[in-house]
C-alpha cells in the first residue's frame, strides 16, 4: 500500500495509473501536480486524484512515490524542480516512452535521489490523451518494461515492480539501449509511418473521395495516426538515432518491394509477403 502517491502529468498514463491503484485499494492519498488547474480539478472532480498541487515541492515534499508522467521532452525540468524536494525514503519513476534521454536528463538533474529513480515505460496506451481518457483497467495483462541503472537501489526497483504489479500489468526489465532500439523497432517507427501514409494521402487532390472509400484495412493501419502529434514529435526527436536507423531500414525494403513491382518480379513479392505473414501469425 502506498500512503502518499504524486502523479506529475495526471493525463492518460497518469491517470490510468492513479485509478488503477486506487481501484485496487492499493494507495491512501493520490495528489496531481500539472500546468492547468481545470485539468488538474478535472483529475479531483473524476476521483482519479484526491488533491492537486500547482507547486511540485509542495507536492512531493511528503510524498512517498513520485510518477513522473509528463512528455518526455519535459522531464528534465521537472526533475530539476524535484531534485533536494523529496523525502529521504521517496521512490521516483517515470513513464516515459523513451529511456536513454530520459535517464540522461535524471543524471544531470537528480543527486543523491538517482538511487531511487527507476525507469520504466508501461507498453499501453491508446491514441487519446488527458485524464478524461484514463481508465483503470488499461494496464491488465500489459507489459511494463523497468530499465533500472547499475546506482538504482534494488528495493526502489522492487517498489515500483509491485506498484505495477497491483495495477494489474507485468514487469520486465532491459537495459536502457535495448529498450530504444526494440520501441524505435515496435512502436515509433510505426507512429511514423501511420502519420507519413495519411499524411501522403491527405495532400493528394482526390483526398475526399479516398478516405470515403478507406475500409477497415485502413483504419486499422491508420488508428495510431490519431495520437498526439506533440507527444510524438516529442518521442521521435528522443530517440532520434534508433529510429533514423528503423526509418533507413524501412526506406530500403519499401525501395526494393518498388523495384520488384516495376520489374513484375512475383517471386520476390511472394516471398516477401509469405515470410511477412508467416512472422506476424507466429508472433502477434
Ligand atoms: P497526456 O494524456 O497528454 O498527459 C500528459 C500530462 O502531463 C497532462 O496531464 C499534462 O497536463 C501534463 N504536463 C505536460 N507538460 C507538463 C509539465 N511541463 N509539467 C507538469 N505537467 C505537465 O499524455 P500521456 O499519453 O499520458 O503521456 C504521458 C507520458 O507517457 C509521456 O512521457 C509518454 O511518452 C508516455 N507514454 C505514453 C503512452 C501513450 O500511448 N499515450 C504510452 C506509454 C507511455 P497539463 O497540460 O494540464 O499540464
Amino acid at each position: 500500500m502506498i500512503n502518499k502517491l504524486c502523479i506529475i502529468g495526471i493525463g492518460l498514463i497518469g491517470g490510468s495509473l492513479a485509478r488503477a491503484l486506487k481501484a485496487a485499494n492499493e494507495v491512501e492519498h493520490v495528489v496531481a501536480v500539472g500546468r492547468d488547474t481545470a485539468h488538474l480539478a478535472r483529475a479531483v472532480e473524476l476521483g482519479v486524484a484526491d488533491s492537486y498541487e500547482t507547486s511540485i515541492s509542495a507536492a512531493v515534499s511528503d510524498a512517498d512515490v513520485i510518477v513522473v508522467a509528463v512528455p518526455v521532452g519535459s522531464m528534465k525540468t521537472i526533475f530539476s524542480e524535484l531534485s533536494g524536494k523529496i523525502k529521504s525514503t521517496a521512490i521516483i519513476t517515470d513513464v516515459g516512452s523513451v529511456k536513454g534521454n530520459v535517464v540522461r536528463d535524471a543524471q544531470a538533474e537528480l543527486g543523491d535521489e538517482l538511487s531511487r529513480f527507476v525507469p520504466g515505460h508501461p507498453i499501453a496506451g491508446t491514441e487519446e490523451s488527458g485524464v478524461d481518457a484514463s481508465f483503470a483497467e488499461l494496464y491488465k495483462g500489459q507489459r511494463v518494461i523497468l530499465t533500472p541503472l547499475e546506482e538504482t537501489d534494488p528495493l526502489a526497483t522492487q517498489a515500483v515492480t509491485q506498484m505495477w504489479h497491483a495495477a494489474g500489468a507485468d514487469v520486465e526489465s532491459l537495459s536502457v539501449e535495448h529498450h530504444d532500439e526494440v520501441l524505435a523497432a515496435t512502436s515509433h517507427l510505426p507512429h511514423a509511418l501511420a502519420y507519413t501514409l495519411v499524411d501522403t494521402l491527405a495532400k493528394m487532390h482526390e483526398r475526399r473521395e479516398i478516405f470515403q472509400f478507406a475500409a477497415g484495412g485502413f483504419k486499422d493501419f491508420t488508428r495510431i495516426a490519431s495520437s498526439d502529434p506533440k507527444m510524438w514529435n516529442d518521442i521521435c526527436l528522443n530517440n532520434r538515432d534508433a529510429l533514423l536507423d528503423m526509418l533507413n531500414r524501412f526506406s530500403g525494403d519499401l525501395h526494393k518491394l518498388a523495384t520488384a513491382i516495376e520489374n513484375n518480379d512475383s517471386e520476390f513479392i511472394l516471398k516477401m509477403f509469405a515470410r511477412a505473414k508467416t512472422a506476424r501469425d507466429q508472433n502477434c
